[in-house]
């Protein structure tokens, strides 16, 4: 799983009411997020989960792939 993928991802997102990009640092199993607002963080959050399972997923399906 490439944490700093889904990290870059998520610094690319913006907050709709202040406009401002989050920064996304990656740590040993999950990512730190500072940005504006509490429910641009909840946002920032929720997709960061999103983006971990699918890496999940994807590491599983090349691990049985033979
Ligand atoms: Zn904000």
């Amino acid at each position: 799983m490439d944490l700093r993928k889904i990290a870059r991802n998520l610094e690319r997102e913006r907050c709709s009411k202040h406009n401002e990009t989050p920064k996304a640092t990656p740590k040993k199993d999950t990512i730190e997020i500072s940005c504006c607002c509490e429910d641009f963080r909840n946002k920032l959050t929720k997709k960061m989960q999103i983006e971990i399972t699918k890496q999940v997923e994807e590491d599983i399906k090349k691990a049985f792939k033979f």
